[in-house]
């Protein structure tokens, strides 16, 4: 396997590319601290790959792998096969608002729902991408993070016929992300035709039906 770089990881194996972002290692965005996680997704990898891929593998028949620790995406999880977005589910408390408005202010998705007195009403799930920023900011608490996790897509492939990847509804834990994302490897090559993509087969499939095989521990 290759060795890690100062910013981006890269983890090559028998058929499969692992790419991380700087999260895996010091990049103050991150919403959570997962720093063993690309090369354990390159173990659960390597034991489904072999079998999988054509050997010597060619750079476009890899199984690619996308970990993002927040929802800036900087590894384009949404254009490997199966990807994993930082996010960090925030949840508000409406009597301990002290109504500052630093949180709508932090929110770059409009997603801060505030009265006519600047006081915070809700988060709208739709918006949010859980980045964590308006936690971050408010100075009284009255925003704490629910849930911390990985949002999954599958499916995604540059190429001839490009296509960004499916999200799979949930957030995944860290520890549960290499066998998920093994289970919904191991379904799109056991569904394709061919030498289709998983791309290939998310698109023909549906990303449901992926989701129905690839059941894992840790998801909602
Ligand atoms: S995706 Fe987020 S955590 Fe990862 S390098 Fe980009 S800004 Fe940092
Ligand atoms: S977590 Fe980020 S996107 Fe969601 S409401 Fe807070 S600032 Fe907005
Ligand atoms: S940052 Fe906190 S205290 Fe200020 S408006 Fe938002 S929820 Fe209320």
């Amino acid at each position: 396997m290759s060795s890690p770089s100062p910013r981006t990881l890269r983890l090559d194996g028998p058929g499969f590319r692992v790419t991380a972002c700087r999260g895996a290692q010091d990049c103050p965005r991150r919403v959570l601290d997962a720093p063993g996680l690309p090369r354990a997704l390159a173990a659960a990898l390597e034991a489904l790959a072999p079998g999988a891929a054509p050997a010597p593998a060619h750079a476009h028949t890899l199984l690619r792998v996308a970990v993002a620790y927040c929802p800036n995406a900087c590894s384009q999880p949404q254009i490997a096969d199966v990807g994993a977005i930082g996010a960090a589910t925030p949840a508000a408390d409406p009597a301990a608002c002290v109504a500052c408005g630093a949180c709508a202010a932090a929110c770059r998705e409009s997603a801060v729902d505030l009265d006519g007195l600047g006081a915070i009403r809700g988060i709208d799930a739709t918006r949010c991408l859980g980045c964590g920023d308006c936690a971050a900011v408010c100075p009284a608490q009255a925003i704490a993070t629910a849930r911390r996790g990985f949002r999954v897509l599958a499916g995604g492939k540059l190429g001839r016929h490009p296509r960004l990847a499916d999200e799979l509804p949930g957030l995944c834990a860290p520890e549960a992300l290499p066998a998920r994302a093994s289970a919904i490897l191991a379904a799109c090559l056991a569904a394709r035709h061919g030498h289709e993509r998983p791309g290939d087969v998310v698109a023909r499939l549906g990303a449901a039906a992926l989701a129905g095989d690839a059941r894992a521990p840790g998801r909602d």
